[in-house]
C-alpha cells in the first residue's frame, strides 16, 4: 500500500507533561515558553484535576495566549502542552493541541511531535467506520484508534493504536489520573524525562522535547524516554515499558544542527557540544583567510564559535537581529526591498567594512534568505564574503516533522555547490561533510541519527518515492 504522508509533514512542535504538581498547567505554561523555539503559532495546555480535564488554546505565542485569569481555569496537579507551527496552510485554531475528548476509556487529550506517515490511511479507514474528525490534523487519528479499541483500559488501547502508527511521534497523553507519554520506535523526535522535588520528599514527574524546559522548572533531568517506550505516571507510581520491539535508530540529527536549543540534551546529548563541534569540524574542511568570523544569528552563533576557535579567527556579531519580529508582519508595497531580511537583521558596518567574511549558518534551504544575507553583509563593505554552511547539503523533504519544502524547491536538490555559491552570491561556499557530521553527534559506530533530508536515505520504507514526490509536487 503507498502512503502519502504530505497532510502534515511540515509540522514543528514542541511538547510537555507534568504529573503531581499542585500547579501543574503553571509549570506547563513555563515549560511552553521555554519549547516557544520549536513552534510559534499555536499554543495550548490540557490540566486534569482528578476528575474533569480543562484545556484551552489559542492562536499565538505562548506569553500572549496565557493570562492568569485562563492559568487559573487550568486546575489540578497533572497536564500537557503544545506549541506548533505549521506550513501546510492548515493554520486554524482546530489544528492547535491538545486534543481533547471523551470517549469509552473515560476523558483523554494528547499532544504531538512529529509526523504519522500512514495518517492518510489510517483516517480513510476509520472515516470508512464511521469516524467523524473535526481537525486534519493526523494526531486526531490517534484519539480515534484509542477509542475504537476493544481493550478496556487506557494504557491496553493506547499500546494498540500505537502499534498501527508509522513514522515519527513523541505524544504526552493526559488521562483524569494519569499522565502517559511514549515515543516511536525510531525515536525520530527527542523526549525526555525529568523530576522535580517537592516538600514532604515528594516528586513530581515532568517530560519536555528539550531540557531547557526543565531547567526552567527547577527540575533533573532523568534520561530519554526510550524509542518504542512508555512511561505511564498514575496513582500506582511509575510504570516503563516497550510497547514495540527496538527498531533502527534515527534520531533527526536536525535537533543538533538547527532546531533544538544549544542549552538543550537532545537524544542523551548536549546540543551546543555537538553545535560548536560543527563549527570547528566546518573550519577543518573549508578553511579560508579571512579577517572576522561571523554568525548569521541566532541559528549560526554556536557553530560560528566553533569555527573561530578553531581557526584563530576572531568572532564577531556582525548581523545583528531584531527578537521583536513575529513570523508574519505588513510588507510594504513597493520601495523597499529585501524588507523581510532587513526588518530581522542589520549588519554592523563598523565590524564589516574592509573585511573579509567568513559568515557562518545553520543551512541553507531555498537560498533566497542566504543570497539577501550575504548581500547585506557585502553592502555593509565587506571586502569578501565566504559562506560556511555547518551541515551537508540540504536536498530531500523531511516526512518526520521538520519543516523542509519539496525537492523542487530545495537548492542543494537541484544545483552543484558551486551553482549555489553563485546564487547566493558568495566568494566561496563550503558545507560540512556527512562523515564530519556523523562525528560531530558521536554517530561514527552506532548509526543512531536520521540524515535523509541530506541522503534521500529515508529510515522508514513507508512509501514510492517517485509517486512520493510526484504527488507532492502536485499538492505543493
Ligand atoms: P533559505 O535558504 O533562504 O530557504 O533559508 C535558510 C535559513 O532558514 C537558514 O538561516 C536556516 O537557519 C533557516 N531554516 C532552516 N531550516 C528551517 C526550519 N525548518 N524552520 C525555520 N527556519 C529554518
Amino acid at each position: 500500500m503507498l502512503e502519502t504522508p504530505f497532510d502534515k509533514f511540515r509540522e514543528e512542535c514542541g511538547v510537555v507533561a507534568i504529573h503531581g504538581h499542585p500547579e501543574a498547567a503553571n509549570l506547563a505554561y513555563l515549560a511552553l515558553h521555554a519549547l516557544q523555539h520549536r513552534g510559534q503559532e499555536s499554543a495550548g495546555i490540557a490540566s486534569s484535576d482528578g476528575r474533569l480535564i480543562h484545556t484551552y488554546k489559542s492562536m499565538g505565542h505562548v506569553a500572549d495566549i496565557f493570562t492568569p485569569e485562563r492559568l487559573g481555569r487550568l486546575p489540578g496537579h497533572l497536564a500537557i502542552g503544545h506549541t506548533r507551527y505549521s506550513t501546510t496552510g492548515e493554520t486554524a485554531l482546530l489544528n492547535a493541541q491538545p486534543f481533547a475528548v471523551a470517549c469509552n476509556k473515560g476523558r483523554i487529550a494528547v499532544a504531538h511531535n512529529g509526523n504519522i506517515t500512514n495518517a492518510r490511511e489510517l483516517r480513510g479507514s476509520l472515516e470508512r467506520e464511521g469516524s467523524i474528525f473535526q481537525a486534519s490534523s493526523d494526531t486526531e487519528v490517534i484519539l480515534h484508534l484509542v477509542a475504537r479499541s476493544r481493550e478496556r483500559l487506557l494504557e491496553a488501547a493506547l499500546r494498540e493504536a500505537l502499534l498501527e502508527l508509522d513514522g515519527a511521534f513523541s505524544l504526552v497523553f493526559l488521562a483524569e489520573d494519569r499522565v502517559i507519554v511514549a515515543r516511536d520506535p525510531h525515536g525520530f523526535r527527542p523526549l525526555a524525562m525529568g523530576q522535580l522535588e517537592l516538600s514532604g520528599s515528594r516528586i513530581s514527574y515532568v517530560f519536555a522535547s528539550e531540557t531547557c524546559a526543565f531547567d526552567l522548572l527547577g527540575a533533573v533531568y532523568v534520561g530519554e524516554v526510550e524509542p518504542g517506550e512508555m512511561v505511564i505516571v498514575g496513582p500506582e507510581g511509575v510504570t516503563r515499558e516497550r510497547y514495540a520491539p527496538p527498531r533502527n535508530r534515527a534520531h533527526c540529527v536536525f535537533e543538533h544542527v538547527y532546531f533544538s536549543r544549544p542549552d538543550s540534551i537532545v537524544f542523551g546529548r548536549s546540543v551546543q557540544e555537538s553545535r560548536e563541534m560543527l563549527g570547528r569540524m566546518l573550519a577543518r574542511e573549508h578553511p579560508a583567510e579571512a579577517d572576522v568570523v561571523v554568525p548569521v544569528p541566532d541559528s549560526g552563533v554556536t557553530a560560528a564559535l566553533g569555527f573561530a576557535a578553531e581557526s584563530g579567527i576572531p568572532f564577531r556579531h556582525g548581523l545583528i537581529r531584531n527578537h521583536y519580529v513575529g513570523r508574519t508582519f505588513i510588507e510594504p508595497s513597493q520601495g523597499l526591498r529585501d524588507f523581510g531580511v532587513k526588518l530581522k537583521l542589520n549588519p554592523v558596518r563598523h565590524l564589516l567594512e574592509g573585511k573579509r567574511v567568513i559568515l557562518v549558518d545553520d543551512s541553507i534551504v531555498r537560498g533566497t534568505t542566504s543570497r539577501k544575507i550575504v548581500r547585506m553583509v557585502r553592502s555593509a563593505g565587506a571586502r569578501e564574503v565566504h559562506l560556511r554552511i555547518s551541515c551537508p547539503p540540504t536536498v530531500s523533504p523531511c516526512f518526520y516533522g521538520v519543516d523542509t519544502p519539496t525537492k523542487s524547491e530545495l537548492i542543494g536538490a537541484n544545483n552543484s555547490v558551486d551553482e549555489i555559491r553563485r546564487f547566493v552570491e558568495a566568494d566561496s561556499l563550503g558545507y560540512l561533510s556527512i562523515g564530519a557530521l556523523r562525528r560531530c553527534v558521536a554517530d561514527e559506530e552506532e548509526h543512531g541519527y536520521c540524515y535523509a533530508c541530506y541522503t534521500g536515505d529515508y529510515p522508514t520504507d513507508f512509501v514510492d518515492l517517485e509517486a512520493l514526490m510526484r504527488s507532492r509536487t502536485r499538492l505543493g
